[in-house]
């Protein structure tokens, strides 16, 4: 499952199997890697990127991860509980939450319980056109 890094210095600290502080710099929290991947969600429309926790993502106007966010109210398009981003043995599933106008990945709608992976180089559209990126926090 998830390892863990320094945030400090991710490429020179040791790997941690366990979630804590980094033993050279412990004012240094440890950041959750899922394989090698560390991802998060940018929506252009807000100028935003939230990571994508090992928890997993709720998307939506009332997730906690969005609801606060300048300007998401006003994306009325997408439901109060749009979408889930779940990691699954280092892969990124994304699903529909039953919502009002839909989930898109590559101009597809993804159908009522079905999930599909995703990941950097997906075009991924909540509603009609609020259009979303997952990218990988090592490339920002
Ligand atoms: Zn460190």
């Amino acid at each position: 499952m998830a390892t863990y890094r320094c945030g400090m210095n991710p490429e020179g600290c040791p790997t941690e199997d366990a979630p804590g502080y980094c033993r050279y710099h412990p004012l240094e929290e440890l950041v959750a890697v899922h394989g090698a991947r560390q991802w998060s969600l940018h929506l252009p429309a807000l100028g935003r990127t939230v990571p994508i926790p090992e928890e997993g993502l709720s998307v939506g106007r009332d997730a906690p991860a969005f609801a606060g966010l300048p300007g998401m109210s006003d994306l009325d398009q997408v439901s109060r509980d749009h979408a889930r981003l779940e990691w699954r043995d280092g892969s990124l599933l994304l699903s529909d939450r039953g919502s009002s106008n839909g989930t898109f990945v590559d101009g597809t709608r993804l159908a009522d319980g079905r999930s599909v992976e995703v990941g950097p180089g997906h075009t991924i559209t909540f509603a009609k056109d609020i259009e979303v990126r997952i990218v990988d926090d090592e490339d920002v």
